[in-house]
């Protein structure tokens, strides 16, 4: 059976999936077999989702699916390091800077809509990534508290704001409420 029939899985939108999209993910219990291959087999669905839309994170929360009553907290974004994505599960934060920066956003929620939104230039996390199936304790940081900013640390602010976006999205927290400014986007 592929993944598509054993989850329907779909990208939630604001319109239709509203209570989806604004519940605090739940965290997913490593001791159960079972969802660790819910965490295996939403991996390979984010991946794919990845793939085929304009997203550059995603999280549980923007895929509903029939298999749990809320999103668990797992999210698909870019390693700090490596030119990869990881799957992280159970992402906390650990550090978070004062300083921010204004971002402009997208979100997979609303189509056609673009977002202003404050972030903090610098973010550590813990979770577990998964690798070769198997989940290991990583802490990664992303962005920088550098004040020059050079070309690289744009590439890193990109990779920062995507990181929080996600988290937010597994706190049920949703751009529409956090932006400073929206405006509408042409297809
Ligand atoms: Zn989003």
């Amino acid at each position: 059976m592929t993944l598509e029939n054993r989850y329907k899985p779909r990208i939630a939108l604001f319109d239709t999936d509203k209570k989806w999209l604004c519940s605090a993910a739940r965290a997913v219990n490593l001791n159960r077999s079972y969802e660790l291959d819910w965490v295996i087999d939403l991996s390979f669905i984010m991946d794919r989702f990845i793939d085929t839309t304009r997203c550059l994170g995603i999280s549980s929360n923007n895929i509903f699916w029939n298999k749990t009553d809320v999103p668990l907290r797992i999210m698909y974004v870019p390693h700090p390091v490596y030119e990869k994505y990881v799957t992280l599960v159970n992402p906390e934060i650990k550090e978070m800077s004062r300083r921010t920066f204004e971002s402009v956003e997208g979100c997979a929620a609303f189509p056609n809509k673009g977002f202003r939104v404050r972030r903090s230039c610098y973010v550590r996390l813990s979770g577990f990534a998964m690798r070769n199936y198997e989940l290991k304790p990583v802490e990664l940081e992303y962005g920088t508290d550098e004040k020059i900013l050079s070309p690289k640390n744009r590439n890193l602010f990109e990779t920062a704001w995507i990181v929080q976006h996600e988290l937010d999205h597994l706190e049920g927290i949703l751009l529409k409420d956090k932006a400073v400014s929206s405006f509408e986007v042409d297809e």
